[in-house]
C-alpha cells in the first residue's frame, strides 16, 4: 500500500555544495533550505561526503532532518551514470575506503581532462580549475568556469557544448567504476541506491529500461521520479517505469546555485500517486505514522 505524501513535509534528496560543484557552502545551503521550508534534505555532493559534517551542524540549528547523501559517478555500457546514495552509515570503513579511491579516480580524470584540453593553450589549466574548486579536485563545471574566465567561451553551457559535454574531448569517463560496484558500495554501507535524473542520459525508452533493470539487478532500490527541468510527460513516464519495475520513488531538485528559478531547493514537482516513496524505507522512516 502506498500512502500519499504528507502535506507538511518538504523533502529534497538531491543537491550540491562547495564540497563538489555547488556555489553555496554546506551551511549556506542549509540556511537557504530552511528559508525555502525544506524539512528533510540530503546533501548529495559528487563522489564526496566532505560537506556532511558542516551541513549536519547547520541542519540542527534549523530543525531540518539531514539524511546522509552522495552522488556517485559510475559507468554503464560506456556511459557516465550518476547514482544517488541515501541513508548510509557515513562511518562505514569500506565505504570510506571506496570514496578515497573514487577521489583518486577524480584526480586522475581531472589530469586527463587538462591534458586533453591542452590545445586550448590555457596556462596551468589544472591549477586554475583546482583553484576554482577551492583546492579540491576539480570537476567539469570548474573547468568550464576557467574557460569562461579566459574568454574561450561565453558561458558554461557553451563550454560543455564545445569541450566538456557528451562525446567531447573533456568528457572523460574511463576512470569511473562499473555501476554494480558503486551500487554495492552504497548497499554495503546500509544505504539506499537511487538512479539519479534518469532522463538526463538521453537514452531511448528501451535503453533506459535496460539500465533500470541492470540497476535493479545490482541491488539498486529506487529512481528519481521528480527532478528539476523535467516536463510533466517525463514525470509520468518515470512514474510508470518506477511502478513497473517495482522500485522506490525519490525526488530532488539537483540544486547547484541560486538564480536559476527552474532549479531551487525544495521546489519539486509533486510525484504522481501510487508510488512507494524511498523515505518510507529510511532507517527512521519519514512521513509514516509512528508505530504504537
Ligand atoms: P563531473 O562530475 O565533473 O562529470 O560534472 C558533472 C556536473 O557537470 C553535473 O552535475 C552538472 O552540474 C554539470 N553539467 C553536466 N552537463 C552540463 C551541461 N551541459 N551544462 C552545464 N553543466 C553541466
Ligand atoms: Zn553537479
Ligand atoms: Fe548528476
Ligand atoms: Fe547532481
Amino acid at each position: 500500500m502506498t500512502i500519499p505524501q504528507h502535506p507538511d513535509l518538504c523533502i529534497d534528496l538531491h543537491c550540491h555544495s562547495t564540497a563538489s560543484d555547488g556555489a553555496l557552502s554546506p551551511s549556506e545551503l542549509l540556511k537557504r533550505a530552511a528559508e525555502r521550508g525544506v524539512t528533510h534534505l540530503a546533501l548529495t555532493d559528487h563522489d564526496t561526503i566532505a560537506g556532511l559534517a558542516g551541513a549536519r551542524s547547520e541542519a540542527r540549528l534549523h530543525g531540518i532532518t539531514l539524511i546522509p547523501g552522495i552522488e556517485l559517478s559510475c559507468q554503464w555500457k560506456g556511459r557516465t551514470i550518476h547514482i544517488v546514495g541515501l541513508d548510509f552509515d557515513d562511518q562505514d570503513e569500506r565505504f570510506l575506503a571506496a570514496l578515497a579511491r573514487q577521489n583518486d579516480n577524480r584526480w586522475a580524470r581531472a589530469r586527463t581532462i587538462a591534458d586533453r584540453l591542452s590545445r586550448l593553450k590555457v596556462d596551468d589549466l589544472l591549477d586554475q580549475a583546482t583553484a576554482v574548486a577551492g583546492g579540491d579536485v576539480p570537476g567539469r563545471p570548474h573547468f568550464a568556469e576557467v574557460m569562461v574566465q579566459c574568454g574561450i567561451v561565453r558561458n558554461p553551457a557553451q563550454a560543455f557544448k564545445r569541450y566538456l559535454g557528451n562525446g567531447k574531448p573533456g568528457d572523460v569517463k574511463a576512470f569511473w567504476p562499473e555501476l554494480p560496484e558503486v551500487v554495492q558500495w552504497i548497499s554495503g554501507a546500509g544505504g539506499v541506491a537511487v538512479l539519479a535524473h534518469p532522463r538526463k542520459y538521453q537514452l531511448t525508452a528501451t535503453k533506459l529500461r535496460d539500465l533500470v533493470k541492470d540497476f535493479s539487478r545490482a541491488g539498486g532500490r529506487g529512481i528519481e521520479v521528480s527532478t528539476s527541468g523535467q516536463s510533466s510527460g517525463d514525470l509520468g513516464f518515470l512514474a510508470e517505469l518506477c511502478r513497473r519495475e517495482g522500485l522506490l520513488a525519490s525526488q530532488g531538485s539537483d540544486f547547484h546555485f541560486p538564480g536559476a528559478p527552474w532549479c531551487e531547493l525544495g521546489k519539486i514537482m509533486k510525484m504522481p500517486d501510487g508510488l512507494e516513496p524511498v523515505w518510507h524505507h529510511f532507517k527512521a522512516p519519514v512521513g509514516l505514522p509512528s508505530p504504537i
